[in-house]
């Protein structure tokens, strides 16, 4: 039976990741920025909290798990240098939990200290802010070259992998998209598509690999399309699929 996996909303866009097998009531948590809503949900579904995973060090991923760990000192599993990690992960790692395991792919550029989780029995991947659906994170301590090869990496797995990104930021991006390849049928169809679901107030996130390789310009640098859009907007000729992604990741900035 495939992993039940439970968004929890919290600030303004953000997704908290909640999982557990569907006939057992132990549960991890995704990047828990805030503890109320996850514990809530606890409650709500009779789960019991197992252990803590974290992508990076931003407050709105880790700001939960000090209250998180008042009611039980569980493990919390995540990079190096974040005070609460109890298990320090880094690329090439295996995450193996009860439920599911899961391989640890260092993926900087968003921060410096990104890792994403891919369970390829799934398959899924949890990137926080890395691979956001339509779109990719900001590059606050990475270079447009780190986070070109994360990206790539994560373009790399099974097309059928669900993506699990932190943020609902997908109408948003999917504007963007469009300005850089207005020609490109599936993600004219994409956005009516997550129109319509936000419209029922309903979650974009999952997708999967396969859509956001037809649809998102942050994984198709190499597309024609998108080459001649960076070339246009920019005035130079590029040259390679790192200078794309470059020119089309500062477009996007000032979007
Ligand atoms: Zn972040």
């Amino acid at each position: 039976m495939p992993l039940v996996v439970h968004a929890i909303p919290a600030f303004t866009d953000n997704y908290i990741w909640l999982f557990h097998q569907p006939d057992d009531h132990k549960a991890y948590v995704v990047d828990p920025g805030d503890a109320k809503p996850v514990l809530e949900v606890l409650d709500k579904l009779n789960l019991s909290l197992e252990g803590i995973i974290v992508t990076h060090h931003h407050p709105d991923h880790v700001g939960g798990i000090d209250q998180l760990l008042e009611t039980s000192p569980i493990p919390v599993y995540g990079p190096e240098g974040i005070p609460q990690i109890t298990h320090i992960l880094k690329d090439g790692d295996a995450l193996k939990l009860d439920p599911i395991s899961f391989d640890v792919l260092a993926v900087p550029g968003h921060t410096l200290d990104h890792i994403a989780y891919f369970s390829a029995t799934e398959p899924l991947v949890f990137c926080g802010d890395t691979l956001f659906a339509g779109g990719c994170g900001r590059l606050f301590e990475g270079t447009p070259e780190q986070m070109w090869h994360s990206l790539s990496r994560l373009a790399g797995l099974p097309s059928e992998t669900l993506v699990y990104c932190t943020h609902e930021y997908t109408e948003a991006n999917l504007k963007f998209a469009l300005a850089v390849e207005p020609e490109n049928k599936t993600l004219q169809q994409r956005v009516l598509q997550v129109q319509l679901q936000r419209q029922q107030r309903q979650p974009t996130v999952p997708s999967t690999l396969a859509v956001e390789l037809s649809s998102n310009p942050f994984l198709r640098s190499s597309q024609p399309s998108v080459i001649q859009a960076a070339e246009q907007y920019s005035g130079q000729v590029t040259m390679s699929e790192s200078d794309v992604f470059t020119i089309i990741r500062r477009w996007k900035d000032g979007f």
